[in-house]
């Protein structure tokens, strides 16, 4: 398994009528040998397909997502406790965990994230900061309130983004409604994109035999 290298991107190509993900391209298909190359029809060619990861230190104002221990690809089981925080306009992560609030400037090189501001918002932007570290200061972040169940790091970064939000003029959103509109279906791209790596990691392909499971 070479993480690094599979956090760049993966290429998908079409042959035999099936989606063939790989790393690059290879001389001739895995399943019939022919040249991979001379039968491309266009809607064939080869796509690149993007890592659903980013480092948490180029995400700027996003809500990031990254193995308690550990990083996803290569090491992530699916089941594992996982670890959230929000990130300033800097890529500083600011976490809370049983010992307290955390600004992070390593560690979270590979996540799931959820951008929280759109980029021409500068005004917010330029406050985000300001506003990230008054919020983490308050008493209510000590290492002594952290209950694993109900005040932890997503309490944490739920109420933050609803304090900005309300901000704003606009509707919170309850841990349910967060979780389900914007982090699930960025974690299930990722756990498929984990799938498909490890897959490569050993046989140098992964073939989707039924299109239900095709990852675009
Ligand atoms: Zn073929």
């Amino acid at each position: 398994m070479q993480p690094l290298e599979l956090e760049t991107g993966l290429i998908k190509f079409t042959h035999c009528k099936k989606d063939i993900y790989c790393r690059c391209v290879p001389e001739s298909c895995p399943l019939c040998g022919q040249s991979a190359v001379r039968s491309w029809k266009l809607e064939d060619a080869p796509v690149s397909i993007p890592s659903p990861f980013v480092s948490g230190h180029r995400a700027q104002c996003s809500f990031v997502v990254k193995p308690t221990n550990g990083v996803f690809l290569g090491e992530y089981d699916g089941c594992s406790d996982l670890h959230v925080g929000i990130t300033s306009s800097k890529g500083i992560v600011y976490n809370y965990n049983e010992t307290g609030i955390h600004r992070d400037d390593a560690g979270w090189q590979q996540c799931v994230w959820v951008p929280l501001v759109p980029p021409d918002l500068y005004a917010l932007i330029h406050q985000w900061d300001a506003y990230l570290e008054d919020f983490s200061a308050a008493d209510y972040w000590l290492s002594h309130r952290y209950r694993e169940q109900d005040h932890n790091c997503y309490t944490f970064a739920l109420m933050f983004i609803n304090s900005m939000l309300a901000l704003q003029g606009k509707k919170k959103f309850n841990k349910n409604e967060f979780t389900e509109r914007f982090v699930l279906p960025r974690t299930r791209r990722a756990s498929k994109y984990i799938t498909i790596c490890t897959e490569i990691s050993q046989n140098y392909f992964y073939i989707i035999h039924n299109p239900e499971n095709r990852y675009n």
